[in-house]
């Protein structure tokens, strides 16, 4: 009977692997638990997951020999650690593998969105160029000050680009980090205070639920522009909305939405706003180290072995 079970949308190369290196019995998502037997589930010691549907004690008391979690991504806030942790049960996750791809996509989203990038090719595509002239003059973001919401390891990769970018760097964490040249601030209201554009790259979870509050992001300001690559949930998304519908903020450049993929369409109606589909990690070749290293973790723990990204 097979020990490792696949929960989640992975795809058939995700799968392909898993299941030649496991022979995993494969779920689509943890609802589908009570449709094995009590003995298939009881033989499980290891689960691959994938997506961000709850995985708490409820999952975790249906398999009783369970000893890891590994997921796929950085962000384990899907995975109750708390109670993983209180059954002995390890969780690991994917970190650094994904750092460069989300960098990215965080410099691009902060580009696009001071330079208006998408409206400009709108009005290439759409024949305005050629009927109605110069697309109007946009800002300049080079040489600007950028605020890092959360220097983890992901929010340096996108301080180091944005640097590079001649930009000013203030940062938030929970301590003051060794940054020659980069301001701290000690409150996420004086780092948007201190920036013209406020990058989120905070974990998500209930400690930062709402961090981008209705005070930060008044703090940022009319001219100021807002990209989130982190969770939705650290943003207070009704507070965004309307700071952006009445012109509290210029803009926001975001990957990571409340209830995704079903995101509030009042961002639809903002061109003020880039909307990515949470894709900071999707390349083919970041996405196959993250499957990669959740293999790895699963391997390690079923030989044995040290976990090589352990969470707990
Ligand atoms: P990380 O290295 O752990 O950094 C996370 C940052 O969050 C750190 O600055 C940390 O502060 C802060 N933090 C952690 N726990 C906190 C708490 N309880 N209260 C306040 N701040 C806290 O994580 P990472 O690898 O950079 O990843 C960051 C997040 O990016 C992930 O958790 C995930 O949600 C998101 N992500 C998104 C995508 C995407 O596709 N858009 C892809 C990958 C990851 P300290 O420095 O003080 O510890």
């Amino acid at each position: 009977m097979t020990e490792t079970l696949a929960i989640g949308p992975f795809s058939p190369p995700e799968r392909e692997a898993l299941t030649a290196q496991f022979g995993c019995t494969l779920l689509a998502g943890p609802g589908d638990l009570a449709r094995l037997s009590e003995d298939a589930r009881a033989a499980i010691r290891a689960v691959a997951y994938k997506g961000h549907h709850p995985f708490g004690a409820a999952q975790m008391d249906m398999l009783p020999g369970l000893g890891i979690v590994a997921n796929f991504g950085v962000g384990y806030d899907a995975i109750d650690v708390a109670a993983a942790s209180e059954r002995g049960v390890k969780v690991t996750n994917t970190p650094d593998v994904l750092n460069d791809d989300v960098a990215d996509i965080a410099v691009a989203l902060l580009l696009m969105t001071g330079r208006r990038m998408v409206q400009a090719s709108d009005w290439a595509r759409s024949g305005n160029w050629a009927e109605r002239g110069e697309f109007p003059l946009n800002r300049k973001v080079s040489g600007g000050k950028a605020g890092i919401l959360g220097l983890g390891r992901i929010g340096r990769e996108i301080a180091d680009r944005l640097a590079a970018f001649k930009m000013d760097i203030h940062y938030w964490a929970r301590s003051e980090k060794d940054t020659p040249g980069w301001t701290y601030h000690d409150d996420p209201v004086a780092l948007a205070e201190a920036v013209d554009y406020l990058i989120v790259a905070l974990v998500g979870g209930p400690d930062t639920a709402g961090m981008v509050s209705r005070q930060v992001i008044r703090a940022l300001g009319p001219r100021g522009i807002l990209v989130n690559i982190s969770r939705g949930s650290v943003v207070d998304e009704e507070a965004l909305l309307h700071a952006l519908e009445s012109g509290v903020l210029a803009g926001a450049g975001l990957d990571v939405f409340l209830n995704e993929p079903k995101i509030n369409p009042r961002f639809y109606a903002l061109d003020t706003v880039t909307v990515q589909p949470h894709q900071g990690s999707g390349t083919v070749e970041t996405r196959a180290a993250m499957a990669k290293l959740q293999r790895d973790n699963i391997a390690a723990f079923l030989s044995g072995g040290p976990l090589l990204t352990a969470v707990n």
